[in-house]
């Protein structure tokens, strides 16, 4: 054999090489999330299984995620922006971070839908209030304005405001009353507090149970999560309050409601396999395992509810754009920050 054969052999090799490794690029989906669950392990799983496609997962805060992906530009591997905060998703969308989702086979509830197309929900919760069930008559409840009336003196228990579940609520405030109200209630609360903001949603509703305070802002799933604990503290802790739903009533606007949602990236690097984690993650089947799990609300309208959250009825949804959530942020922290609601 001559040298140039040798050498044309060399070239067509590394070109069928070259050609082989392209071909078998991973089969993989990158995902940024902030959601801090158990049943998301389950989900990537299962679609793992039906699909054969990696899901490959990152957990940090929303704004760290999205610290991270504005410095990655176009060369980050994430595909999927996950939050527990529509206003979070807005946040991306603002700094050019997502695009557009475009599929036919994703069924969602149109309340809970982004007008601009940026963001898909997975699921949906209400920010409720709970209350002791020995100290606390249902019949003097009403509202979340009501909160701040003097006849709750020493009876509030929330947790800080640093937590983005408060932000938000704080924001859709702003967005419904206007500053000089929001800051007003805001004032209120905090001369109702049973004590200095401390925990999370969870110690809010045992603090009740151990008789520190008669009432709680918390977010609906825990509920469900305290209820289904294989913990006896947690149970007895969840059957010492009962759930209300704020401002209903034809006049009433309906309890605050948040998403925890999905945006596609701008470089997605598999975009497909993206939008097929999306179409998994709002089907029916994926909805029931997380109504079932996390004690979230369907966002796909042909599943209800687990059984748990099912007994504390039907409620009227506050129907803001839930980008208005990341809009009015700044200025709910702000207005924290002024009241002294730590
Ligand atoms: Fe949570």
């Amino acid at each position: 054999m001559k040298i140039y054969h040798i050498i044309i052999i060399i070239i067509f090799s590394t070109f069928f090489i070259n050609c082989e490794s392209k071909n078998k690029k991973i089969n993989e989906v990158n995902l940024y999330s902030q959601r801090h669950y158990n049943v998301d392990k389950k989900q990537y799983e299962n679609f793992e299984k039906i699909t054969g496609i990696k899901v490959n997962v990152v957990k940090a805060n929303a704004d760290e995620l999205i610290e991270r992906l504005k410095n990655e530009g176009a060369d980050s591997p994430a595909d999927l922006f996950i939050t527990v905060d529509a206003g979070k998703l807005h946040k991306a969308s603002q700094n050019g971070l997502l695009q557009k989702i475009n599929s036919n086979k994703i069924n969602i509830d149109n309340q809970l839908k982004d007008p601009n197309g940026f963001w898909v929900p997975i699921t949906y919760r209400a920010r409720i209030i709970v209350y002791s069930n020995e100290r606390v008559k249902k019949a003097d409840l009403s509202t979340y304005s009501d909160l701040a009336n003097e006849k709750w003196k020493g009876k509030i228990l929330v947790r800080s405001s640093s937590n983005s579940y408060n932000q938000a609520l704080m924001a859709s405030i702003i967005a419904n009353d206007g500053i000089e109200s929001a800051s007003k209630w805001s004032k209120g609360i905090v001369e109702n507090f049973a004590r200095n903001p401390k925990g999370n949603d969870r110690d809010q509703v045992k603090a009740i149970a151990s008789g520190q305070g008669d009432i709680a802002i918390v977010n609906s799933y825990y509920i469900g999560l305290l209820l289904s604990s294989k913990n006896d503290d947690e149970i007895s802790a969840g059957k010492a309050v009962s759930v209300f739903f704020p401002n209903q009533g034809e006049d009433k606007r309906g309890s605050h409601i948040n998403v925890s949602g999905i945006g596609l990236t701008k470089n997605s690097p598999n975009k497909k396999n993206a939008i097929k984690l999306i179409e998994y993650l709002t089907s029916v089947d994926a909805q029931k395992i997380y109504v079932n799990n996390s004690y979230e609300y369907p966002v796909n309208t042909l599943v209800e509810p687990n059984e748990i959250v099912k007994e504390w009825g039907t409620f009227k949804k506050d129907s803001l754009d839930l980008n208005l959530l990341g809009k009015f942020r700044n200025e709910a922290i702000l207005i924290f920050d002024k009241t002294g609601w730590k």
